[in-house]
């Protein structure tokens, strides 16, 4: 059913975001019968996909993998051309499924949700966007993405700066060319670790400026040969059970034991096995490389070992090492990342110990001295997990803001990451402690719109008009789920996972690290036991 030229005021569900999450969740919602509306602020479907269009972008889950899996048809009728594609590709999947879906008429682009008040009397959202437009909703659901609020670096002067300036996270459609310009890359992060490679070989001069040198591993991206794709064609079913009842929603060659029962000679066959095959791989090559310090150090050593054997300066390997607890930053996957530094175009400043002072209209000023630019890249990630969520004036049924509840300290957040006390009919797909960004988002994603789409259907098929989670449910999940990485090496790193590369932000380390498919049993029984957990109330 299209609500195109129907009244809006009065919806069965709001979704935010017209990404993999606000997609799949539209379809469902309306093949089980419920208006809804999408709204997105950007100007078409895609999400991420849609914003980070910078040079280098690509997915590094494997593409056959970081689709969805709900319709065998989609899957018999898209095909990935490689291992790894670039943004436009996983960009024109999206576009094919809104348009395979018909989903585009309950879509409204160019859109931002301003608020969202639940009104306890009627039962309702109430939904207000920035241009003024006003809608009441029984369900309100937040696809907005765990890292969509971009970080950029409050550093003086960038308002002076007279070349082009740019976050990755926002990049222009059109092509930026970078040809024989000077150009300054802040932050090695994924982001940056992608297009840092791509952008030397166009720019006349690049600077790099390093505040943490990262581990990563080679992506190995390759084209699939056809055979491999009718192979996986043909084998759907039982790879998405595969994936679904994974730890990480990947499929990963793992040995099921610790790093530490294997010899130094062993270890180092396995982690260059994993160095040569790429990918996500080399992370999981042990059990447990980011719950063990020593485990750790050996996949540490390894990666810093192969850093000095490609860079040639000793200087340069010197400040690309990394001493942080390998896996505990999100894992990065490249192209010749350190291939990179070798180049005479090329140069790297660690800003760790020559901080950054200013931007000046010509360029970028260090402690050391000043770096004059053209171009200046802002790699510098998002205020990720809960800064997007923040940005909406989300208020409970007592009024408080989402972000007053979750305000720094308060050691209760959500029931599984989904739903969170105080805010009835409430739904966060791949909200704060889901194991969102430590999975295969769209794995993930699956997860959560099956489940809540299961669950509004329950609601309505027994007359109920609210479902809110139980305090000392919350409370018993948030606990679970800091245990959970309080046991792992994860929450000893300053990330954006913790929330430390935001000035301000309280610590914290809201994923829930249980694993995928243990997590997915976790939800399918809640759910069995009639939303064990939750307050349900009936309809009068
Ligand atoms: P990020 O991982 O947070 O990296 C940001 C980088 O900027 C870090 O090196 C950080 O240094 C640096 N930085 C931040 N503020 C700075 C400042 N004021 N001065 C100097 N340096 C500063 O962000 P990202 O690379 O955009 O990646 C974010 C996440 O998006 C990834 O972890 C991943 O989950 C996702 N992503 C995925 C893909 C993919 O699938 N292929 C691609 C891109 C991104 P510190 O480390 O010292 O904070």
């Amino acid at each position: 059913m299209s609500l195109s030229g129907q009244k809006t005021t009065n919806l069965d569900a709001v979704v935010v975001g017209a990404g993999f999450s606000g997609l799949y969740m539209l379809y469902r919602l309306r093949e089980a019968g419920f208006s809804t509306r999408v709204y997105e602020a950007g100007g078409d479907v895609g999400g991420v996909w849609y914003w980070n269009r910078y040079p280098g972008a690509r997915c590094d889950s494997d593409s056959v993998h970081y689709c969805y899996t709900f319709s065998d048809e989609l899957l018999q009728e898209w095909t990935w051309s490689s291992r790894y594609p670039e943004q436009p590709e996983i960009l024109r999947y999206l576009n094919f499924v809104a348009d395979k879906f018909n989903l585009r008429p309950d879509i409204q682009f160019n859109t931002r949700v301003k608020s969202a008040h639940y009104d306890e009397e009627s039962s309702r959202w109430q939904i207000e966007t920035e241009d003024g437009a006003r809608v009441s909703a029984k369900y309100f659901i937040t696809g907005v993405g765990c890292i969509s609020t971009a970080n950029i670096p409050k550093v003086k002067g960038l308002e002076t700066f007279q070349g082009q300036w740019y976050h990755t996270g926002r990049w222009p459609h059109e092509k930026v060319d970078f040809t024989g310009k000077r150009v300054g890359v802040v932050g090695t992060g994924s982001s940056g670790v992608q297009s840092i490679p791509v952008i030397a070989q166009q720019a006349g001069h690049l600077t790099v400026f390093q505040r943490t040198p990262q581990y990563t591993v080679p992506a190995r991206n390759h084209p699939y040969d056809p055979e491999f794709v009718e192979k996986t064609k043909a084998n759907y079913p039982e790879i998405k059970q595969q994936l679904r009842e994974s730890f990480g929603g990947l499929l990963v060659d793992s040995q099921e034991k610790s790093a530490l029962e294997d010899t130094p000679e062993q270890r180092d066959r396995v982690y260059e096995a994993a160095w040569e095959k790429g990918g996500f791989g080399f992370a999981f090559s042990y059990t447990d490389l980011t719950l063990d310090e020593e485990a750790n150090k050996t996949a540490a050593d390894f990666v810093r070992a192969k850093i000095r054997e490609i860079v040639k300066d000793p200087e340069t390997v010197e400040k690309l090492s990394p001493t942080y607890y390998y896996g505990t930053k999100r894992p990065i996957l490249d192209t010749n990342y350190y291939e990179t530094y070798n180049r005479d175009n090329v140069s790297l400043v660690d800003v760790r110990k020559t901080p950054i002072v200013e931007i000046t209209p010509t360029g970028l000023r260090t402690t050391e001295g000043e770096y004059e630019l053209d171009v200046l890249v802002f790699a510098t990630g998002y205020d990720g997990m809960t800064g997007t969520l923040f940005n909406i004036d989300i208020r409970s049924k007592d009024g408080v803001p989402l972000k007053e509840k979750w305000a720094d300290g308060a050691e209760t957040r959500t029931y599984l990451g989904i739903a969170t006390a105080g805010f009835p009919n409430l739904f966060m797909i791949t909200g704060p402690e889901s194991p969102s960004v430590l999975s295969n988002m769209p794995v993930s994603i699956e997860q959560h719109v099956e489940w809540i789409s299961d669950c509004i259907e329950y609601l309505r098929d027994h007359g109920i008009e609210t479902i809110e989670p139980k305090v000392e449910a919350e409370e018993a999940w948030s606990r679970h789920c800091r245990e959970v990485a309080d046991a792992t090496l994860y929450v000893k790193t300053d990330s954006w996972y913790t929330g430390a590369n935001i000035a301000g932000k309280a610590r914290r380390f809201p994923i829930y690290l249980g694993g995928v498919g243990p997590y997915r049993h976790i939800c399918d029984e809640v759910a069995a036991k009639g939303y064990e957990g939750f307050s349900l109330s009936m309809c009068n």
